[in-house]
């Protein structure tokens, strides 16, 4: 899994393209992300006795881990994403700049 709970990641491809968002949220059997603010649709409910109206609730759909890409905390492009063993385990780094992107680990 190269995109984890709290990373930052932009979206390429979809009708959400080019937005950013905090990921809320990661599925990882089905190889998906749950990220604040993209996918929102529209759901119709029904009225319930809470309320009798019903309504339109925004309910936030996961995405392709493929359709998005990680922000690098370090240089700030949105980057793809490289491993690297160290003596804290498995690091995640910056294609770019080489920077560790796990935030926990600095
Ligand atoms: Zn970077």
């Amino acid at each position: 899994m190269k995109i984890k709970k709290g990373d930052t990641v932009l979206v390429i491809t979809g009708k959400d393209r080019n937005k950013t968002g905090k990921v809320i949220r990661t599925l990882s059997s089905e190889n998906k992300i749950v990220v604040e603010g993209i996918n929102i649709v529209k759901k119709h409910v029904k009225p319930t006795r809470g309320k009798p109206q019903g309504g339109i609730i925004d309910i936030t759909k996961p995405i392709a881990i493929s359709k998005a890409l990680i922000i690098c905390p370090s240089c700030s492009k949105a980057v793809r994403i490289g491993c690297k063993l160290s003596e804290k385990g498995k690091l995640r780094i910056c294609r770019k700049c080489n920077a560790s992107v796990d935030q926990e680990l600095k």
